[in-house]
């Protein structure tokens, strides 16, 4: 059962998804429903021997493309309607104890050119209206499978923290005439930039939440992945390879993390005031202590960072390394 069910407090909507309280929890190596399915062994979701990269429909949907009627009644105060959207696993490797960071600059190019093809297939849904790609890294975030995978979410409605920047930047480009993340860019390089190379900057922003909260924008103004030159993903890939690996490298762990990729949305309508950008949240704020989200963060929804971004910028810039390609 599932159903979208709006807060009229928030304006937001939130979906109620009870199947998922059946989803597979950590099952032991020998059962990972994401590793490819051996021969003679128990069905994966991914019935083949091998694989390179893989994208699939996640069986214990929040959002699906025809959803189930729902089962309370829409009122003025409380409209509800049915959770449309589509909800895809993209699993970046065969292996199942590799991450990201651990994986070739090759390979991490592939990814970029899957999530290219999947923003522009789901963008072209017509009850899709906002493509979101992402990534859970880590117990600490609340992973429930290992193998190293990301999701997209492609929703009916542009999500609230999308709407939030998108109101930001089209005021600030009404009264200054200029992109807002391109002015922030131009704030950044210097004592908070992490890495960067021709095209990408990485950076802890000047008002992060999070003590490793990480950005990275692209130099060009443009509004998606699938904006992108050859050379700009070849760029791309780079810098994730050198922030991935320098984000292993602070505690000597394989880092958790959350990513987040803010593109336009896939509305049709015009965004050329938007910016397209990654935001990584890692929760670690120091080698054994988490960030916890407590009553500022959600009861009030201002964060309090113990933490200078200009001092953790230093410290994760030591650990940038030049990435070198293979092929
Ligand atoms: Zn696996
Ligand atoms: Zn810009
Ligand atoms: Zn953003």
């Amino acid at each position: 059962m599932s159903e979208l069910r709006f807060n009229p407090l928030l304006g937001e909507w939130v979906a109620t998804a009870t199947q998922r309280q059946d989803r597979t929890f950590l099952p032991p190596p020998d059962f990972c429903p994401l590793c490819p399915t051996k021969k003679g062994g128990f069905p994966t979701e991914v019935p083949r021997e091998s694989y390179d990269i893989a994208v699939f429909e996640n069986r214990f949907p929040s959002l699906k493309p025809d959803p189930d009627v729902p089962v309370v009644q829409s009122t003025q105060l409380y409209p509800v309607r049915p959770s449309q959207g589509v909800c895809e696993v993209v699993l970046y490797s065969p292996d199942h104890t590799t991450t990201l960071a651990q994986e070739s600059v090759e390979r991490i190019r592939k990814l970029i050119k899957v999530w290219r093809h999947r923003f522009e297939q789901l963008s072209r849904v017509d009850f899709i209206k906002y493509v979101f790609i992402f990534e859970n890294k880590g117990e600490a975030v609340g992973v429930t499978l290992h193998h190293p995978h990301g999701q997209i979410y492609a929703y009916p409605f542009v999500p609230p923290v999308i709407e939030k920047e998108l109101t930001r930047c089209r005021e600030y480009f009404q009264t200054e005439k200029r992109c807002l993340l391109c002015d922030i860019l131009n704030a950044e390089t210097g004592k908070r930039i992490v890495a960067e190379n021709e095209d990408f900057a990485a950076y802890i922003p000047f008002f992060a939440r999070y003590p490793y909260e990480t950005h990275i924008l692209p130099k060009r103004h443009l509004q998606a992945l699938c904006d992108l030159t050859v050379r700009e993903e070849k760029r791309l890939a780079e810098l994730l390879k050198q922030v991935l690996s320098a984000f292993d490298r602070l505690f000597g762990i394989s880092f958790p993390y959350i990513m987040a990729q803010h593109a336009r949305p896939s509305d049709g309508e015009n965004y050329d005031y938007y910016h397209f950008h990654i935001e990584f949240y890692p929760p670690m704020r120091t080698a054994a202590k988490l960030k916890y989200l407590a009553g500022s963060e959600s009861g009030a929804g201002m964060f309090i960072n113990d933490t200078l971004p200009e001092e953790k910028a230093a410290e994760l810039r030591k650990l940038v390394e030049p990435v070198v390609w293979k092929t």
